[in-house]
C-alpha cells in the first residue's frame, strides 16, 4: 500500500509547519505542488531536496492518470497547495475523488498545520461551534444571493476575499449586514498583519486604500 499525504504548508510565516510535515517531505518520492516555484522557497528553507511536479485544479486527466500510476508502481507522494490546506478553496479534491472511485489502493493522510480561514475564527472571539464557510464572494453570477443569504445567517460566517475586491465587499456588506459585528484579518501570520473588527461601515472606514494589499479572510458574527 502507498501514501498519498495531504500537506498543510504556511499561509505567510514560513516557521509555521510541522515537525511531521518536514519529515513526510523529505521521506516522500514526490510532491505534487499548486506552483512549484511558490514551494521550492519553503523546500529550500528546510533544505528539502525532494522532486517536485506541477498539479492544480485545471490539471489534466493525463496528469491525474499519471498520478495514480505513480502511486499504483509504489511511489509516496505529497501533496501541497501554494499556501495553507489543500482541498480548502484550493486543488485536492478531484485528485482524491479520482483516486477513491478508481478504487486504486492508496492511503491517503492528512497531515494538519494552518489554515488562513481556522486562523482567523481562532482569533475572532465568535462563536465557533458552529460556524458555516463560504469559500470566495462570487464576483457576479449568485452575488445579491450570496449576501441576501449571508443577511439570513445565524451562525457565525467566514470565507475570503482577494485585495481587488474587498472595497465592493465591504460596500455590499454594509448594505446588507450594516447591524452585524465583523473582524477582517489581512495578511496573518506576515509582516503585515493587520486584524479590524467593528461594524461593516467602521472596518471599512479602517482599510485606507492604500492598505489594500495582501491577502483577506473576513468573518461576520
Ligand atoms: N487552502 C488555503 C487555506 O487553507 O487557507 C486557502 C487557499 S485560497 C486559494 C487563498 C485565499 O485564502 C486568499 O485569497 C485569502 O482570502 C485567504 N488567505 C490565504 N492566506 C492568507 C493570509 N495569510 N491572511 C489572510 N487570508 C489569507
Amino acid at each position: 500500500m502507498t501514501n498519498l499525504y495531504i500537506i498543510a504548508t504556511p499561509i505567510g510565516n514560513l516557521e509555521d509547519i510541522t515537525l511531521r510535515a518536514l519529515r513526510v517531505l523529505k521521506e516522500v518520492n514526490l510532491i505534487l505542488c499548486e506552483d512549484t516555484r511558490q514551494t521550492k522557497k519553503l523546500l529550500s528553507k528546510y533544505e528539502i531536496n525532494t522532486p517536485t511536479m506541477s498539479y492544480h485544479q485545471h490539471s489534466k486527466l493525463n496528469k491525474i492518470n499519471k498520478i495514480a500510476d505513480l502511486l499504483e508502481c509504489g511511489k509516496n507522494l505529497a501533496l501541497v497547495s501554494d499556501a495553507g490546506t489543500p482541498g480548502i478553496s484550493d486543488p485536492g479534491n478531484k485528485l482524491i475523488e479520482y483516486l477513491i472511485d478508481s478504487k486504486i489502493n492508496v492511503e491517503i493522510m492528512p497531515i494538519p498545520g494552518p489554515s488562513a480561514v481556522i486562523s482567523a475564527l481562532s482569533i475572532s472571539g465568535f462563536p465557533t461551534d458552529n460556524f458555516v464557510f463560504l469559500g470566495f464572494v462570487p464576483h457576479k453570477k449568485g452575488r445579491q444571493t450570496f449576501f441576501e443569504n449571508l443577511s439570513k445567517e445565524k451562525r457565525t460566517t467566514a470565507f475570503y476575499e482577494s485585495p481587488h475586491r474587498i472595497i465592493k465587499t465591504l460596500e455590499s456588506l454594509k448594505k446588507y449586514v450594516p447591524e452585524k459585528e465583523m473582524v477582517v484579518c489581512r495578511e496573518l501570520t506576515k509582516i503585515y498583519e493587520t486584524i479590524y473588527r467593528g461594524k461593516p461601515d467602521e472596518v471599512a472606514k479602517k482599510i485606507a486604500p492604500e492598505q489594500v494589499k495582501g491577502e483577506f479572510v473576513v468573518l461576520v458574527h
